[in-house]
């Protein structure tokens, strides 16, 4: 599908990197909401965020102070000028929030999940002009999050950015949402003309790592940010653990590095044909293995072996792990493509024995 894509998501916001949207996890009182408002104003910040409804996983959790909180916002964008971007997860909602003149709708993670429901809010925004951002779905499925965009799309938005959010899984490693960067950059390669912006606190879970997750995010080309900012992080209603202080957000983007990438020096270009280099060879060694697998493949076939030899299979995973530490190569990702690749093998044995 070919995307026409307004590149600039509001008018008056600079275009240049990073768009910043920063706000609490939850609206909670008046004067929280306000009092956030204003630090973030002072950082620079044009877009304001705050959840009125609040997807939570198990009920009576706080599920956010609803509609009243629109009246708020309504009173943040007067006083400091800022923008304003709710969740929306259903028709009423959206109704509401356009209402209530906010300026950006975002669909959380848990409604780009479901299809169903992107489609009721794709239905109540036919024929309506307003920005609209995209999380992915919890899954990493990259095909469930461009079909969210493709229904918002259809009904005829042409502001849309996508936000990611971390993915969730049983090995988080570390994260409360494990990164996967593979799928944002994917989905860049197939909307290339898509804003894309990196939500570091939903990434991270805890503050710490939403400095590191913002830099690797501007380091990979992302558009913009969205960290969740709280006058008081520590007795937020929600998400405590990875708010963050207007102050340390001013911190923050006064420390992150924005590089140019759009200009590569020519050493850049020099160690980039080197890496293409290298990259044919690794398809032309994956190529041969391949080949041998087949030949050994044609083999069991005509002594009626099994393919799946679980002991050699553990004696290359553990093998190749062993020669990695010395090659100094991180063992779970040598582990990971040994796995891959002898999964492929298997595939292309099962495909000639069942001929
Ligand atoms: C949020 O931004 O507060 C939120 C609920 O995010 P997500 O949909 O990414 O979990
Ligand atoms: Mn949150």
């Amino acid at each position: 599908m070919d995307y026409q894509l307004e590149s600039i998501l509001l008018s008056g916001v600079d275009p240049a990197r990073p768009i910043v949207i920063a706000g609490p996890c939850s609206a909670e009182t008046e004067e929280q909401v306000l009092s956030t408002a204003r630090g973030i104003s002072s950082c620079g910040v044009r877009i304001f965020r705050a959840g009125l409804w609040k997807p939570r996983t198990k009920p009576g959790g706080f599920e956010g102070v609803g509609s009243e909180g629109l009246n708020w916002l309504k009173k943040v964008k007067q006083e400091t000028g800022m923008y304003t971007t709710i969740e929306v997860a259903n028709r009423e909602h959206v109704f509401s929030a356009l209402k209530a003149g906010i300026d950006i709708l975002w669909i959380g993670a848990r409604t780009a999940v479901n299809p169903f429901a992107v489609q009721d809010i794709a239905d109540a925004l036919n024929g309506m002009d307003v920005p609209v951002l995209i999380k992915n779905p919890v899954n990493p499925d990259i095909e469930l999050w461009i079909g969210a965009i493709e229904r918002i799309y259809r009904a005829g938005i042409r502001r849309i950015g996508a936000v990611h959010r971390g993915f969730s899984s049983y090995d988080n490693k570390g994260y409360r949402n494990a990164p996967h960067w593979q799928v944002p950059i994917e989905l860049r390669r197939r909307i290339p003309n898509l804003p894309i912006l990196c939500d570091p606190s939903h990434i991270a879970g805890k503050r710490d790592l939403i400095h590191p997750l913002s830099q690797q995010a501007m380091d990979l080309k992302f558009d913009g940010l969205l960290i969740e900012t709280h006058c008081s992080p520590d007795t937020a209603w929600s998400d405590a653990q990875q708010q963050i202080t207007p102050d340390q957000l001013s911190q923050l983007l006064s420390a992150l590095i924005i590089r140019d990438m759009d200009r590569p020096s020519k050493n850049l270009a020099e160690l980039r044909s080197k890496i293409d280099g290298i990259d044919d060879q690794l398809l032309a060694l994956l190529s041969a293995r391949m080949q041998v697998a087949a030949e050994i493949g044609l083999y069991k076939k005509a002594n009626n072996m099994p393919i799946l030899q679980t002991t050699r299979y553990g004696q290359i995973i553990e093998q190749k792990s062993t020669m990695a530490k010395s090659l100094k190569l991180d063992q779970d990702f040598i582990r990971e493509i040994m796995q891959a690749i002898h999964e492929e093998s298997v595939r292309q044995q099962m495909k000639i024995v069942s001929e």
